[in-house]
């Protein structure tokens, strides 16, 4: 009998369809092969190709979580006043190319008369990129989204001009395990106070093993309580951040008084003028204060009003602070230097993330 082979199994792909495909045919026929960019003004960027090609882009912001109303009243605009192709930065601003320069100026009037503000290039505070929350994860202690459209409400000048030191790149982040990166402003949830937890649901909901392992100080321990099996922890050792509440929902932590949000500074992914760089915490237990968040905006707004005055030029905020040092960063701020700045706490070199316990 012929031996009979197994089909070899493949993986289904689900992820995102090449972009490639989606791009402006201008762009893609020059793609590698550009002589120079500039901007013409705020919001423009414009690209001449070796060929001789040109092509603008318009960058828009947008509220992010765009729903069918403003996802047809773009594309109307796109499909009027451009050559209906679109795509979106990584901050979710609308980026639309157009080859001829005479469609620049309409189209901009048409984005800016819909109430999208046309920015977000060069030196200016471009949209603030944002975790998912509560639209598709399960683990938020906070709304990032709404924070970003309170925040950039306040900061529409900003994003408009070109006119801080440098570029501004902001994020949120709605849990304390933080998918967000980080920025040169950060403002990232901050749990206050140990998970409590529901003990007549652990034995249903949870894999108990996985919470126990996911602990970075391991301070949760299987236990009996009422009878059936439960958790329970060490609240000398948690360090309050939340990572045992996806695995294991009954571990609340969040909490209208005591989630609260920690604004960190200084971080920066890119090694553009110098290395990569860390955010730290600068302000901490801010009110977590829907729909506007009026705290955590006057704290966000007070840190960039002192760089744009006191910082040299193509300075991010990160080479400011280095430049002038902490203690100096606090004066002229004037945000309180307290006691929760200092990490003293005397696991931490062998916790955080350096734990292989975490497993994500
Ligand atoms: S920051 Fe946390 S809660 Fe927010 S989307 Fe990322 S993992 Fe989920
Ligand atoms: S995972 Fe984090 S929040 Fe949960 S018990 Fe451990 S230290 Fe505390």
């Amino acid at each position: 009998m012929a031996e009979v082979k197994a089909a070899p199994k493949y993986p289904i792909e689900s992820g995102c369809p090449d972009g490639m495909q989606y791009l402006h045919p201008t762009m893609l026929k020059n793609f590698g092969n550009w002589k120079y960019h500039d901007r013409p003004r705020p919001g423009v960027l414009h690209h001449v190709a070796h060929s001789g090609d040109e092509i603008w882009t318009v960058r828009v912001g947008t509220q992010r979580q765009l729903g069918p109303y403003e996802i047809n009243l773009l594309c109307d605009i796109i499909d009027k006043y451009a050559d209906g192709f679109v795509r979106f930065s990584i901050r979710s601003n609308l980026e639309v190319s157009v080859t001829e320069e005479t469609k620049v100026e309409p189209l901009i009037k048409a984005f800016t008369d819909a109430g999208y503000p046309v920015g977000g290039t060069g030196n200016s505070v471009t949209m603030i990129s944002h975790t998912q929350g509560w639209l598709h994860c399960d683990i938020p202690g906070t709304d990032a989204s709404g924070v970003v459209k309170a925040m950039m409400d306040e900061l529409h000048k900003e994003f408009i001009s070109e006119q801080m030191p440098n570029r501004v790149h902001i994020t949120t982040s709605c849990c304390q395990i933080n998918c967000g990166g980080q920025g040169d402003i950060a403002i990232n949830i901050q749990h206050t106070k140990p998970p409590k937890i529901n003990h007549d649901l652990v034995a249903n909901v949870c894999e108990r093993p996985s919470v126990v392992a996911r602990c970075p100080v391991a301070a949760i321990r299987p236990a009996i309580v009422n009878g059936k099996p439960s958790l329970e922890v060490d609240e000398k050792k948690c360090i309050c951040c939340g990572a045992c509440f996806p695995p294991c929902p009954p571990m609340q932590i969040n909490d209208p008084d005591h989630s609260k949000l920690a604004v960190w500074v200084g971080g920066k992914h890119s090694n553009a003028r110098s290395k990569p760089m860390f955010h730290k915490l600068v302000a901490a237990g801010i009110p977590n204060n829907p729909p506007r968040w009026p705290e955590a905006t006057k704290v966000v707004l007070n840190i960039l009003e002192t760089y744009k005055k006191d910082a040299k030029d193509w300075e991010r905020i990160g080479d400011w602070i280095e430049r002038i040092g902490w203690p100096r960063f606090f004066e002229l701020t004037e945000l309180p230097f307290t006691k929760y700045h200092i990490d003293n706490w005397h696991g931490a070199r062998n916790s955080l993330n350096a734990s292989t316990h975490i497993r994500f």
